[in-house]
């Protein structure tokens, strides 16, 4: 049709652990361009749904059409080639890299050598790193280090960026400019995200839709107004 096109789906998507279901039967759709959040008290599933996506585990039934393409039985690396790109939830800076040296592994993969310095620079002025680019990662504030590794990210040239919690710890100035920045990169370079975070003022400034998982499933989606006013979505976080 006009306008929007989906950019990831899935159908039925499942994840068992043992006698578990992480992941129950998710039918799940993003449009090109997208922001959506995924929110859900803790064990509700977010971060697998993730791994699924990003081929880290393996469903136990349903599929992922990501570009129109079914890549449910596609490695990680392929996925990876295609365009998805994750931010996980633990760190995963080389400590003793530079922030340029750290940036140089995304970029090997993604785009051609002539071009390394020109996009490193780029992205870290875009990530507001760039007076950082030849200090050692440990150097960084914690609100640093998840910039760069978002840039990290982004570096891969992601057409859908994956962010596990990219503000957990963060205060509010970083959050505030985390929020920036993926607003900015999501107008001007057209990437769709699925963030995961807890901190609702900061699903807030971000989201255009939200989806609240509970016990595996989807529990609802719409706008961050629909949500948060929704009475049962207050009543799976206080548990009652
Ligand atoms: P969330 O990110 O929403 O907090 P998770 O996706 O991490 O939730 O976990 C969902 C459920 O699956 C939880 O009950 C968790 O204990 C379980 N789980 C997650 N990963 C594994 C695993 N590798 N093995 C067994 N159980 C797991
Ligand atoms: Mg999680």
């Amino acid at each position: 049709g006009e306008g929007t096109s989906t950019i990831l789906q899935t159908r039925d998507l499942r994840k068992e652990f043992g006698g578990l279901t992480a992941t129950d039967d998710v039918d799940l759709a993003v449009e090109e361009s997208e922001l959506r959040c995924l929110i859900g008290p803790n064990g509700a599933g977010k971060s697998t749904f993730l791994n699924l996506i990003t081929g880290r585990l393996e469903p136990t039934a349903g599929s992922i059409y990501y570009d129109r393409f079914d890549i449910t039985g596609l490695p990680s690396h392929e996925r990876v080639d295609r365009g998805i790109s994750m931010k996980f939830q633990v760190p995963s800076l080389y400590e003793e890299f530079t922030v340029r040296q750290n940036l140089r592994i995304p970029l090997q993969r993604a785009v051609e050598s002539d071009v390394f310095e020109a996009r490193t620079r780029e992205l870290l002025d875009q990530f507001d790193l760039l007076t950082e680019i030849d200090e050692p990662a440990t150097s960084l504030s914690h609100g640093q280090q998840q910039r760069l590794e978002i840039a990290m990210a982004m570096g891969l040239e992601p057409k859908l960026m994956l962010l596990d919690e990219p503000v957990a710890g963060l205060s509010v100035e970083e959050t505030a400019e985390i929020a920036d920045i993926l607003q900015t990169i999501q107008a001007k370079e057209g990437v769709a995200f699925i963030v995961i975070e807890h901190d609702i003022d900061f699903v807030e400034m971000i989201a255009d839709r939200v989806t609240v998982l509970d016990q595996g499933g989807i529990f609802t989606e719409g706008t961050i107004e629909e949500v948060t006013s929704n009475p049962d979505v207050k009543r799976i976080y206080l548990g009652e």
